[in-house]
Parts: C-alpha cells; sequence; structure tokens
C-alpha cells in the first residue's frame, strides 16, 4: 500500500489540523485520540511517511525505529501510566480495522482493562 499525503495524521503533522501536542521530538508525535477509549488515550506516530507498523517495520531506519519506541515508553512515563500499567495498540490493515493509514501506536491506560486475550463470548 501506498502511503497517502492526505491521510489525517499526515494532516495533524504538517500543523493543518490542530491538536493538543503531548509530546514531540525529531522522530515522533503524541496527541489525544479524538475519541478516548480510555481515561489516556494517547496516539504516537512518527515523523517519517509509514502506512502501518508492518510497513515501519521493514523499512524505517534504525534510528527511526529506536527513536520513536523510546518515544512511545517516554510518553507513557510522563503520561503517568509506567508503573500503574498500560497498554498499546496498533492496529495493522483491513482484519484490524486500522482507520488511518498513517503508522500510530495506542497508549491506553488509567483504569483497569479487561485482558486482550481473554476469548470473546
Ligand atoms: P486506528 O483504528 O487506525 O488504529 O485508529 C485511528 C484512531 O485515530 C481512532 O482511535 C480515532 O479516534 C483517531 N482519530 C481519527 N481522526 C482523528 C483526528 O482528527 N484527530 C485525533 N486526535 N484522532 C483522530
Amino acid at each position: 500500500m501506498n502511503y497517502d499525503d492526505k491521510n489525517i495524521f499526515a494532516k495533524i503533522l504538517r500543523g493543518e489540523i490542530p491538536t493538543k501536542t503531548v509530546y514531540e521530538d525529531e522522530y515522533a508525535l503524541a496527541f489525544p485520540d479524538i475519541n478516548p477509549q480510555a481515561p489516556v488515550h494517547i496516539l504516537v506516530i512518527p515523523k517519517g511517511r509509514y502506512v502501518s507498523a508492518a510497513d515501519f517495520g521493514a523499512t524505517a531506519s534504525p534510528e527511526e525505529i529506536t527513536g520513536f519506541y523510546r518515544a512511545v515508553s517516554h510518553v507513557a512515563k510522563q503520561l503517568g501510566v509506567e508503573d500503574s500499567g498500560y497498554r498499546i495498540i496498533c492496529n495493522i490493515g483491513p482484519d484490524s480495522q486500522q482507520m488511518v493509514p498513517h503508522f500510530h501506536v495506542h497508549i491506553l491506560g488509567g483504569h483497569k482493562m479487561g485482558h486482550v486475550l481473554a476469548p470473546s463470548d
């Protein structure tokens, strides 16, 4: 899948859509999810043009990968959920219902969550 420069997170990175910046460095930008699913729900995105976690893992430079995941850990600590625990999720492709085709990690926390691997009823 080719990267679409018109996706909503590309527009946020270019400053065309306003958001509240939680954290930013040369590798990553973090901002609140517009439709939070937990008391803490922050999205962390790389600055580079990557469609998904699969694309990022396969094609980003080691510096970008390290910088991005360091930013995710930093944001979780900054949000105060490092000790209480949190969940990181990234949806990849249609079966996961990935909605925005720019790689992003969801950081979810601030309350007790059900076990993600529990079988559905
Ligand atoms: P996905 O399903 O692709 O993993 O998640 C995309 C996430 O982006 C969703 O949780 C959705 O609420 C969030 N989102 C969609 N549009 C916007 C937006 O314009 N601003 C922000 N802050 N979040 C958005």
